[in-house]
């Protein structure tokens, strides 16, 4: 039996969520601004330091790794190499998060890989709105790299729409059937406030979950699932199809009771918990001696005590999490 990650809280780290570049193809408008500063090279983990820090953790008992961003995808040399997180000892599953974009390039060799599940974001079908939701995004190129993935054999591929009122929030059923005929789960998010944006008001365009479930159920019913997930979601089983729902509502519904996860930021910062600044920064640890693996391990065990107890997200004050999301990963 491997060691184990507990916090003061009593709970079980076995999810680690790994930001593996903060660069992106896209600029979406809640992620983003539209002018980007991103991190030099020499600032960011290495692929190498990737795979060691994933090793650190696996020999630490967590299960699941997500990859994430920024847009995983975009990072040059990790496809290549991804079979050596994929195949760590001990690790259940290999999860990617990605706008979609490349996936009908890397779709089989992410597969290959040993990736076991992707999530995809998609935020509207609409090829005007998706742009001016991106800022760059062609919604075509995302659309078929989802039926890329699925021919590759992935299954359970989750769409992940951020809900925003005056935007998308009249898309809640269209991106719903999407889901259903390509048998698809979906998690609707409520935005939440990670660095200064200019171009809206965060408390203007909130969008409930309560308000997106209550959309949804105005066609379809739905049943709480009991069965507890990795995530932060909620899940609902649709009654009249195998597509599950899933809510991430940071604001309505706190998620923090039963957190499981800590995530490395591409700088390879630990970070206990993404709304608050608690975290070790493990690029010195891991440059000290490189290739050690003894010295991250105590530092991710020390760093334990640390996660907090909860976040405390407000919309209408100034952000106090100044980092933008593709540096944290989402
Ligand atoms: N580029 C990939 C993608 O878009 O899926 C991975 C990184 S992205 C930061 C991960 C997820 O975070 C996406 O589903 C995105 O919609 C979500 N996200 C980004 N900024 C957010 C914010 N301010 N509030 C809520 N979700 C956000
Ligand atoms: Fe890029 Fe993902 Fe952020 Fe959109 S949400 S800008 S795709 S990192």
């Amino acid at each position: 039996m491997s060691q184990q990650l507990i916090d003061d809280f009593g709970r079980t780290v076995d999810y680690v969520r790994i930001s593996v570049t903060d660069r992106c193809d896209f600029r979406c408008v809640y992620c983003m601004a539209e002018e980007m500063t991103f991190l030099p090279r020499e600032d960011i983990m290495s692929i190498e330091e990737i795979e060691l820090l994933s090793r650190a953790f696996t020999e630490l008992g967590v299960r699941r790794i997500r990859l994430t961003g920024g847009e995983p995808l975009v990072r040059r040399g990790l496809v290549d190499h991804l079979a050596n997180i994929g195949n760590l000892p001990g690790l259940e599953e290999l999860l990617i998060t990605t706008n979609g974009s490349q996936l009908v390039r890397y779709s089989n060799a992410l597969k290959q890989a040993g990736v076991t599940r992707l999530n995809v974001s998609l935020d509207s079908l609409r090829p005007e709105r998706f742009k001016a939701m991106t800022r760059n995004g062609n919604i075509n190129k995302v659309l078929a790299g989802i039926d890329a993935a699925k021919k590759a054999g992935f299954n359970h591929i989750k769409i992940n729409a951020v809900v925003m009122k005056g935007n998308n929030e009249d898309e809640v059923l269209d991106l719903l059937e999407y889901a259903r005929e390509h048998e698809l789960d979906i998690t609707y998010i409520e935005e939440m406030p990670l660095g200064n944006i200019d171009s809206h008001d965060r408390a203007l365009s909130f969008c409930s979950s309560d308000e997106v479930m209550a959309m949804i159920k105005s066609r379809y019913a739905l049943h709480p699932m009991t069965q507890k997930t990795a995530g932060p979601s909620r899940y609902y089983q649709m009654v009249d199809s195998p597509v599950r729902v899933g809510f991430i509502s940071p604001h309505s519904h706190n998620f923090c009771g039963d957190c499981n996860r800590v995530r490395v930021t591409v700088e390879g910062r630990l970070l206990l918990c993404l709304g608050n600044e608690h975290s070790v920064d493990l690029l010195p640890i891991m440059r000290a001696v490189p290739g050690a693996i003894e010295p991250v391990k105590q530092a991710i065990i020390d760093a334990m005590p640390l996660k907090p107890e909860r976040h405390y997200f407000d919309l209408n004050a100034e952000p106090k999490i100044l980092r933008f999301m593709n540096t944290t990963g989402g």
